[in-house]
């Protein structure tokens, strides 16, 4: 019978899980690219649901995430108390609040409100005069 040499042993333990984890990561890959185009395809059908009252873009966006991990910061309020604060602060600074995706204003509103409306009727007016 004939006996297995190192050099197979080894290409072995190094072919396989090389294979694996490239086998995996396209996997990966894949399902990422499904779920970023279900996301784009879920955006696309929003309405236009904003309006900026500072230029008067009507523009759409999903609220903004919530930054960090809330892993770390359980453990930051166990572990580190005041930190776990500084964290739980940083984290929600910025989260929810929609920005002009031109002018960067906050000064955005729903583009049903009758304050959009009018604002887009008078900057209509005023473009045609
Ligand atoms: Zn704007």
């Amino acid at each position: 019978m004939e006996s297995i040499t190192p050099g197979v042993v080894l290409l072995i333990i190094l072919v396989i899980p090389v294979a694996l984890m490239w086998a995996f990561s396209k996997r990966n890959r894949t399902g990422q690219e499904i779920q970023r185009q279900k996301d784009q395809a879920a955006f696309d059908t929003l309405p236009y649901s904003n309006h900026c009252m500072t230029c008067g873009n009507d523009f759409k966006t999903l609220p903004v995430p919530q930054r960090g991990s809330s892993l770390v910061e359980l453990a930051l309020w166990i572990m580190i108390f005041p930190a776990g604060i500084v964290y739980s602060v940083w984290r929600r600074q910025k989260a929810g609040k929609i920005t002009c995706i031109v002018c960067k204003s906050d000064a955005v509103i729903p583009a049903i409100s009758p304050a959009a409306i009018a604002h887009t009727a008078s900057i209509q007016a005023a473009i045609r005069s």
